[in-house]
């Protein structure tokens, strides 16, 4: 009775894998699961999954044999060879049209490397991209496939019932696009988390040291902005941490070591920045900026002999604190502009058809970055599928325009009081540069030129302009 008809195929019991099976079969999809250590299968049929329409598989073959087909087979295992040892065993036993799906943090370039060698074979493969964690998993996850584009109507059913959705029932799940593209999305996806971490980081830092706030107050400033244009997750748990007292009363946060993890998608996310050659500048501090924070016995260190100002903050402290929240929303905008710009020129170079509106309503709900901005960002991209770059948008034209008499105020507040803000002054930099017609680069490049015979062109000559070299000290 068991024989070919469950839904979907599950490989990998751990935290990930358990909800999102939970997640199918709430929504009346039939789901069989697998796990390489056998004894964990039992135990998830006898408890978690009790009473439910899952069933379970002793082998993979076993597993194969007891899916629809086309079959649909997910892995939600440990990113890297485990990925590809499951292909290994899996492929005897599909047919051709089988789909593999891999819902694991893999770099995209696996994923580039596994929808070639599937589809050579015959079968479809599609590289999702999961954000949510467990919480996400089980409830409502943000879904980014992409790979073998004619795996989508089969697993579309199933990903969009389980995605998260937005407030008008919109999923936040949606076809990315070819080859690696699911992965790629979900590592800007982290990239600009990092940002977006780093953003607030900076402002509790301002509200803290400049301004002199409490943490109840911060926590009311946070629970304030989280009403209007930065309601977003991350500025929600902010809002909770910041009150957060320990058993002694005072608040928990400032008992924390401050040195910043990290497990890499940031430092990919900028890695492939630089490798397209985009400037991709709030990210990259970002990722530098826990770097830094890293370096704890050297700052302690640095910290007894290199001095900074002793000057006050003596301006309009609620004028003050508006101006940090739109400077966080104007840096916010900048850092997605070029979150934008690295998946065009990947695109480009990859040779993918990306949706940015759907990447954008993908991000809006279920994930860590989840914002009612992202939905103006669906819209910037529904208008104008074409949209050169963000800041372009009329809406947000208008935006960064009210925000930046502000920004500006606060970054020069900060590099005069000492205080580092890595993310707003990269941010701020880059916006005057991207809107400057001339950049310094022609002396650069006369100093290429004086110092390596490099060559440069001639500004009235444009960009079809013949290479000419000068000899600029006259010697021979
Ligand atoms: P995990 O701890 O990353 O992986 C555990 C699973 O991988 C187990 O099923 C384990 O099988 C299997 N596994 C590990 N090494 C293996 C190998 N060499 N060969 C075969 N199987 C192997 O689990 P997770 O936290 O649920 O995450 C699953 C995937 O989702 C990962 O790629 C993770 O990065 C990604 N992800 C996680 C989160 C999160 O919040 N946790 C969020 C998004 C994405 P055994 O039981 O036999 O050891």
């Amino acid at each position: 009775t068991e024989r070919k008809n469950a839904d979907i195929g599950l490989i990998g019991l751990a935290v990930m894998g358990q909800n999102l099976i939970l997640n199918m079969n709430d929504h009346g999809f039939k789901v069989c699961a697998y796990n390489r250590t056998v004894e964990k299968v039992d135990q998830f049929l006898a408890h978690e999954a009790k009473g439910t329409q899952i069933i379970g598989a002793r082998s993979i073959q076993d597993l194969c044999s007891k899916l629809k087909t086309p079959r649909k087979i997910m892995l939600l295992v440990k990113a890297g060879s485990a990925v590809d040892d499951f292909i290994a065993q899996i492929l005897p036993f599909l047919s051709a049209g089988d789909i593999i799906i891999d819902g694991g943090n893999s770099h995209f370039p696996d994923s580039i490397r596994r929808v070639k060698e599937l589809e050579a074979k015959g079968f479809l493969f599609v590289g999702a991209g999961v954000s949510g964690g467990e919480e996400g998993a089980r409830y409502g996850p943000s879904l980014m496939p992409g790979g073998s584009p004619a795996a989508w109507p089969h697993i579309k059913p199933i990903f969009q019932a389980i995605a998260a959705k937005t407030a008008s029932g919109e999923a936040c799940c949606d076809w990315v696009g070819e080859g690696g593209s699911g992965h790629y999305v979900k590592m800007v996806h982290n990239g600009i988390e990092y940002g977006d971490m780093q953003i607030i980081c900076e402002a509790y830092q301002l509200l803290k040291d400049v301004v002199g706030l409490s943490h109840d107050e911060m926590s009311a400033v946070f629970e304030k902005w989280n009403q209007g244009e930065l309601d977003s997750f991350l500025i929600e748990i902010t809002r909770d941490i910041l009150k957060f007292k320990d058993e002694d009363g005072s608040p928990l946060v400032e008992k924390i070591r401050d040195t910043a993890g990290q497990k890499g998608t940031g430092k990919w996310t900028a890695i492939s920045a630089l490798d397209l050659g985009i400037p991709v500048t709030l990210i990259g501090e970002a990722v530098f900026a826990r770097c830094l924070s890293a370096l704890k016995d050297e700052r302690v260190a640095a910290s007894k002999i290199l001095q900074g100002p002793s000057e006050k903050f003596a301006g309009d402290k609620e004028a003050f604190i508006e101006d940090v929240r739109q400077a966080m929303y104007a840096a916010k905008v900048i850092s997605y502009a070029q979150g934008f710009m690295e998946l065009r020129e990947a695109a480009k170079a990859e040779g993918w058809n990306l949706n940015y509106g759907g990447i954008a309503l993908m991000w809006r709900g279920g994930c860590i970055i989840r914002s009612r901005f992202l939905g103006d960002i669906t819209n910037a991209f529904r208008t104008n599928p074409e949209l050169q770059n963000l800041l372009l948008d009329p809406f947000f034209t208008q935006v960064i325009h009210r925000c930046v008499p502000s920004f500006r105020r606060v970054v020069s507040h900060s590099v005069l009081l000492g205080v580092p803000v890595p993310a707003f002054s990269t941010a701020l930099s880059f916006y005057d540069g991207y809107r400057s017609a001339r950049v310094p680069a022609n002396l650069l490049q006369a100093q290429r030129d004086y110092f390596g015979a490099h060559t440069y062109q001639l500004e009235a000559d444009g960009e079809k302009g013949e290479w000419v070299h000068t000899n600029w000290t006259g010697r021979g």
